[in-house]
């Protein structure tokens, strides 16, 4: 649709809103802000501006690069810019996992290069690289099955794309398990739900107990499927497989926190945000760059509005949730003392593709009034609240705290298709979606923020 005029729908929608239906009367206090809110949001590509210029400025922000450093000092300052209340930082130590160099190459039959992405967390070859034969399997049983086999080959895992929960743990726990029966490395099919020939990387760990650490990377699904083909037409494939993954020593990060001050129950917390880490193939743009910026426009723009709630408003930009999670950790111990005084908690980390969906964790009571509260969002085409809430970042003190939870969930197939890959960009992200995004997380906040009772746990 031509923009413009989705535009003049919407506000055509907004103004018709009072005459809907399902219109419960303790609403009606907040009903004046929450549309404010909205179409400030609809009203120009200010968030989406923003997503451009975080990636476009700092590109990948992988845990302990440069790049996010700077990502984060410039948050700061933009955060003081736009006036919210108590911008600082917290600090936290987080992992340093250098991807180096990298290759693949099918040396039988003759050379053809792989593109290929070394696993989070993964150790490096040796330095003229590992030339082994390739065992395909379907799934972890398979590997059992063919334990005998396994010795000195590197495991491919092709494992089709059901989805993300399901087919990850093979990127996460392939290389532990493979090297249980005697591989020398370990690939996995990338994790998408459609290929493109672009592999997908992500965190692996090798777990608890004592294992001989193997090198583990990603491969596309179409070279997935090419080596099965090879493999069950009989022929012999050799891969040479060279990495210089390795850590370095833990290194200071923060977590980004600017408020608006509550005006009767300021300590009383609603918090959003989202990761400001990211992987490193891409600019991760839509993971999570806009769940970042469309959770601090809660923020911005109740202060541009002069819109204050009742209870406190808090941002997080959170610090390596792809491979640590110390950020949401940390954040957790820092605020322990205040984790019961935590009302609310929205995370967006699933982009926000349309169509968009909100989804809610908590006790029925307050999904009862979360979802009443949606009935405001209507005009943006989210009026209904789905299972599902909560966030890798929001879980620790969620749970400590008992907070009832939602997240953002954009369309999974399409952000599936470009998550942790070289495609994940700001091209992909439509500034409507990133603006309605922001308007109904603002309007959401904001009633729960400023309705009377604060919503049970
Ligand atoms: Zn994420």
């Amino acid at each position: 649709m031509h923009r413009p005029f989705a535009l003049l729908l919407l506000t055509l929608a907004l103004v018709a809103a009072p005459q809907a239906q399902n219109r419960p009367a303790w609403l009606d206090p907040h009903r004046d802000n929450a549309d404010k809110l909205m179409k400030a949001a609809m009203a120009d590509q200010f968030a989406w501006n923003r997503l451009a210029e975080i990636t476009d400025t700092f590109g990948q922000r992988l845990s302990g690069s440069d790049n996010l450093a700077r990502a984060i000092t410039w948050a700061v300052d933009a955060m003081k810019r736009d006036g919210l209340d108590n911008v600082r930082t917290e600090r936290v130590m987080v992992p340093k996992w250098v991807r180096g160099q990298e290759s693949l190459e099918m040396i039988e039959p003759p050379l053809h290069v792989l593109p290929m992405l070394g696993l989070g967390g993964s150790v490096a070859t040796p330095p003229g690289g590992i030339e082994a034969e390739v065992i395909v399997v379907a799934n972890g049983d398979d590997l059992v099955k063919r334990s005998k086999d396994v010795r000195g080959k590197i495991v491919l895992f092709n494992v089709p794309y059901t989805n993300y929960g399901e087919t990850v743990a093979y990127r996460a726990n392939g290389a532990r398990i493979a090297a249980q029966h005697g591989a020398v490395a370990s690939l996995v099919r990338a994790v998408g739900p459609i290929g493109l020939r672009t592999p997908h990387t992500g965190g692996m760990n090798y777990g608890e107990e004592p294992v001989t650490k193997i090198p583990t990377a990603a491969i596309t699904a179409e070279d997935a499927n090419r080596i099965q083909r090879l493999a069950n037409r009989g022929v012999r494939v050799r891969l040479r497989l060279r990495m210089e993954a390795h850590f370095e020593p833990d290194v200071e990060s923060f977590n980004v926190v600017g408020e608006i001050r509550g005006s009767e129950r300021p300590d009383e917390i609603v918090l959003v945000g989202g990761h400001f880490d990211s992987w490193d193939p891409g600019t991760g743009a839509s993971d999570d760059a806009v769940g970042c910026v469309v959770t601090w426009e809660a923020a911005r723009l109740m202060k541009q509005l002069n819109i204050r709630p009742r209870r406190t408003v808090r941002v997080v930009l959170f610090t390596n949730e792809e491979n640590g999670l110390r950020g949401g950790n940390g954040y957790r111990d820092a605020h322990a003392t205040e984790a019961a005084n935590h009302v609310f908690a929205l995370e967006s980390d699933s982009g926000v593709f349309a169509p968009a969906r909100l989804g809610f964790s908590g006790p029925d009571a307050a999904r009862t009034i979360v979802a009443e509260i949606a009935t405001l969002l209507a005009p943006l085409g989210l009026p209904e609240i789905v299972s599902g809430g909560g966030g890798a970042d929001i879980g620790p003190i969620g749970l400590l705290g008992r907070v009832p939870m939602m997240a953002f969930q954009g369309d999974a197939t399409r952000y599936f298709t470009i998550h942790h890959t070289p495609a994940d960009t700001v091209d992909r992200i439509d500034p409507q979606d990133v603006s309605r995004a922001a308007a109904a997380i603002a309007a959401m906040v904001y009633v729960v923020a400023d309705m009377p009772q604060a919503l049970p746990k």
